[in-house]
């Protein structure tokens, strides 16, 4: 079977930046991290496995750090044993063709997501951890060499054979594309959980590709009573923003602080070399692109003792001006993917709550999808998610 590959060797990640450099971005070639090759299909599920025949995959912003062969391999994450995976696509939907033996929780014909990592929880390694104790099995601290892959085959090919406990059943009611949508929205709304808006408090989204629309997607399925700002770079990004329900849209290439000292009463000041800090500014600020220049935004923007989450991902180490969170006690958390969350009552998957909530018609998910095409056109797929033509995004 077909199947898109990636491949982090030096040489390949040093001759795709050095192609970048000579204006090929994105690259593909003999040498290029990411390419197609034919491959033999997943082996028969074993116990517990079952095969996944592939119906469709998103391209996640993760995917196109392989892609653009970025990272710095000084970061943390760098430090830790096979950070990278061979087979491209985890967005996936696709349905239940094979069972291996034990199979308790699937039957042919369903329709599947992955949803759990490499994690001792989705491969019922117990003792569970801590963490995968209580759901999160997106922050597992087993070792990496004792869990193994997890699971054969990738969404960008024709099957996958995973353990049973790597997948989320998707419920009849809800469609394949906005099945698909499932996985890129997690980081979203895992953000939001971590920091829900209260009633009548001032949001900041800043980004709004596909991180950003998830971000201000759930912030309304979970606190519609909240006045939501966002900032986008393309039109029709801040179409869509609207029609998710932002009350505000700031296009990039305006003046941010402006803008926000207007729709929060907060005072800018400015000092020397054009540093400007506002004070008394939004309650929260989600920084859905999480580059450098965006990360010190979003703590200047922010008041006094509010908070920021970082949901954005910049693989390098960053030189930044963190005095704003001593200096104005705020709050600077992170997030990672979906685990699980606390929500009236109920310890559940972040997939969990957000099947619930499309099905319940508050997860609006219209205007994500612009394009899709078929495997063999991986590389125009690429092209235009990193390239972003002005009309239209995948
Ligand atoms: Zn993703
Ligand atoms: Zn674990």
């Amino acid at each position: 079977m077909k199947a898109v590959l990636s491949s982090l060797t030096p040489a390949r990640v040093l001759f795709t930046r050095l192609m970048r450099r000579l204006g090929r971005t994105p690259y593909f070639g003999p040498l290029s991290t990411v390419y197609m090759r034919d491959v033999p299909p997943p082996p028969p599920p074993g116990p517990g496995e079952v095969r996944i025949r592939n119906r469709l995959c998103g391209v996640c912003g993760s995917d196109l750090h392989f892609v653009l062969g970025e990272g710095d391999f000084r970061i943390a994450p760098a430090a830790i044993p096979g950070a990278g995976y061979a087979y491209m696509g985890h967005e996936v939907v696709g349905e239940v063709v094979e069972l291996g033996p034990d199979v308790s929780r699937f039957k042919l014909g369903d329709r599947v997501t992955l949803e759990r990592g490499r994690s001792c929880l989705a491969l019922g390694r117990q003792p569970f951890c801590r963490h995968c104790a209580v759901g999160n099995y997106n922050l597992c601290e087993r070792p990496v060499e004792e869990l193994g892959n997890g699971y054969a085959g990738g969404g960008w090919g024709a099957e996958i054979v995973a353990a049973e406990g790597h997948l989320f059943r998707i419920p009849d009611e809800i469609s394949d594309e906005q099945a698909v949508l499932i996985e890129p929205i997690g980081s979203g709304m895992r953000a939001v959980c971590r920091r829900i808006p209260k009633p009548g408090e001032k949001v900041l989204i800043i980004g709004q590709g596909t991180q950003g629309l998830g971000t201000l997607a759930s912030v309304r399925a979970l606190q519609p009573d909240c006045h939501v700002t966002v900032q986008a770079r393309f039109p029709h990004q801040a179409e869509v923003s609207r029609s998710l329900g932002a009350d505000e849209v700031i296009m990039l290439g305006a003046d941010l602080y402006k803008e926000a000292a207007r729709l929060t009463g907060g005072r800018i000041y400015k000092g020397m070399f054009g540093n400007r800090m506002l004070l008394g500014g939004f309650d929260v600020v989600y920084d859905c692109v999480g580059f450098p220049s965006t990360l010190k935004d979003a703590l200047r923007l922010v008041h006094a003792g509010g908070t920021v989450v970082l949901v954005g991902v910049y693989l390098e180490p960053m030189k930044i001006d963190l005095t704003p969170i001593f200096y104005w006690e705020v709050d600077l958390i992170g997030v990672l993917a979906h685990g699980a969350e606390d929500w009236q009552g109920e310890r559940i998957s972040t997939y969990e709550l957000i099947a619930r909530l499309m099905i319940e018609g508050k997860m609006k998910t219209d205007g994500f999808i612009t394009h899709t095409f078929r495997l063999p056109q991986y590389r125009e797929a690429l092209t235009t998610a990193i390239q972003q033509p002005p009309r239209r995004s995948t």
